[in-house]
C-alpha cells in the first residue's frame, strides 16, 4: 500500500514537472530552435523561419506576459535554443537575470531594440493605480519606454527583418529561403500599413476612445491619431473610477465618436457603462499582445489580428 502510494507520488510529481502547465506551446518541427517570450515574437519568427525550425512561445497562452515566471524547463530551454527572440523592457527583467547567470551567450533579437522606441505616456484623463512616480526621491527618474513596439505593422516588418539577418547568420545555408519569405511577409504589412494610413487620413485621422488599458501607443502614432484611455499601458485593471469614466463620456461627446474601444481580454465593464450612456457603438481593438491557445489552434496570426483591426475601424470610422 505504501509502495503503491509512493508510486503515485512520483507519477504525479514527474506529470506536474513535465511542463503540462509551464511548457511552450510548439510550432513546427524544424531543426532550428527558436524560443519566443510573447506571442508576437512567436509569430513573427513562425513566419520567417517557416518549416526550418521550431518555434516555441514560453508564456503561456491567454496569461499575463507582464507576470511571467519561468520554470526550471523554460530555462533550459533558453539555454538550449538557436534563437531567443524577446521583447525587453521592464516586463522581461527576468530574463535579463537568467542570461547574465548562463555561462554562455544565446544568440538573441530583442524587439525594442528593433524600432525608435516611445517613452510611456500617462495622458489626461488616465487612471493611474497604486504608486505614484515620484521626481523628488533623491534617485533619479529614468525613463520608461512603452514596450508594445508590435502594434505598428512597420515595426512589425523591422522586428521581422532583424530576425531574418539574425536566422541567415546563424544557418546560411538557407539564408535565400529566411530572406524571401522575410521579404515576402513585410510585403504584406507594409500593404496593410498602406491600408490603414489611408483609411485613417481619409477619415480625417480621428481620435480612439479606449475604455481599457493602452497597449497600442505605436498604432496610434504611428497613424498620427490623438487617443484618450482609461488605464496606461498594461497596467492592472481595476475598478473604473466614476472620474475615468466621467471623464472619457465627456471626450466621447466632444469628438462625436462612433465607436469606444476595448482591448482583448478585458472584462469590457468601463466599455458597456460608455455605449450606454452615450448610444456609441463597443469594438474590440486587438493589440496582439495575447492570445488564447484556442485561437492558437486555430492558426491566429499577427497580420489576420490586424486585418481584423482594419475592418474594425473601417466600420467605425470608414
Ligand atoms: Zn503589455
Amino acid at each position: 500500500m505504501k509502495k503503491l502510494f509512493t508510486v503515485l507520488l512520483i507519477l504525479s510529481l514527474s506529470l506536474s514537472l513535465c511542463g503540462c502547465k509551464g511548457g511552450c506551446y510548439e510550432s513546427g518541427s524544424g531543426e532550428l530552435s527558436i524560443v519566443a517570450t510573447v506571442f508576437p515574437a512567436f509569430d513573427f519568427a513562425r513566419e520567417v523561419a517557416g518549416e526550418r525550425a521550431s518555434v516555441c512561445l514560453l508564456v503561456p497562452p491567454g496569461s499575463e506576459s507582464h507576470s511571467f515566471e519561468p520554470t526550471a524547463q523554460d530555462i533550459l530551454r533558453i539555454q538550449n535554443c538557436d534563437l531567443l527572440i524577446c521583447n525587453g523592457g521592464e516586463s522581461e527583467v527576468w530574463l535579463e537575470d537568467m542570461l547574465e547567470s548562463m555561462d554562455k551567450d544565446i544568440p538573441r533579437v530583442v524587439m525594442m531594440d528593433c524600432v525608435q522606441t516611445l517613452e510611456e505616456e500617462v495622458k489626461e484623463g488616465m487612471q493611474v493605480q497604486g504608486h505614484e512616480h515620484s521626481e523628488d526621491e533623491g534617485h533619479g527618474h529614468e525613463p520608461e519606454y512603452d514596450e508594445h513596439v508590435w502594434t505598428s505593422p512597420r515595426n512589425a516588418a523591422l522586428i521581422s527583418q532583424a530576425i531574418s539577418q539574425r536566422l541567415c547568420s546563424i544557418d546560411p545555408e538557407n539564408a535565400q529561403y529566411f530572406s524571401s519569405r522575410c521579404e515576402a511577409y513585410c510585403g504584406s504589412l507594409l500593404s496593410l500599413d498602406e491600408d490603414f494610413r489611408s483609411l485613417l487620413q481619409g477619415a480625417g485621422q480621428p481620435t480612439m476612445i479606449f475604455a481599457d488599458r493602452f497597449p497600442v501607443r505605436y498604432f496610434v502614432e504611428e497613424y498620427g491619431l490623438d487617443y484618450y484611455a482609461a488605464y496606461p499601458g498594461c497596467a492592472e485593471q481595476t475598478e473604473p473610477s466614476a472620474k475615468t469614466v466621467a471623464f472619457l463620456i465627456d471626450k466621447v461627446r466632444e469628438e462625436r465618436t462612433p465607436a469606444v474601444f476595448y482591448i482583448e481580454f478585458s472584462n469590457q465593464k468601463m466599455a458597456d457603462v460608455i455605449c450606454e450612456d452615450t448610444g456609441c457603438k463597443k469594438l474590440l481593438f486587438h493589440s496582439c499582445h495575447n492570445v488564447t491557445r484556442q485561437q492558437l489552434d486555430e492558426g491566429v496570426s499577427y497580420l489576420g489580428l490586424m486585418e481584423g483591426n482594419f475592418v474594425t475601424l473601417r466600420r467605425a470610422f470608414g
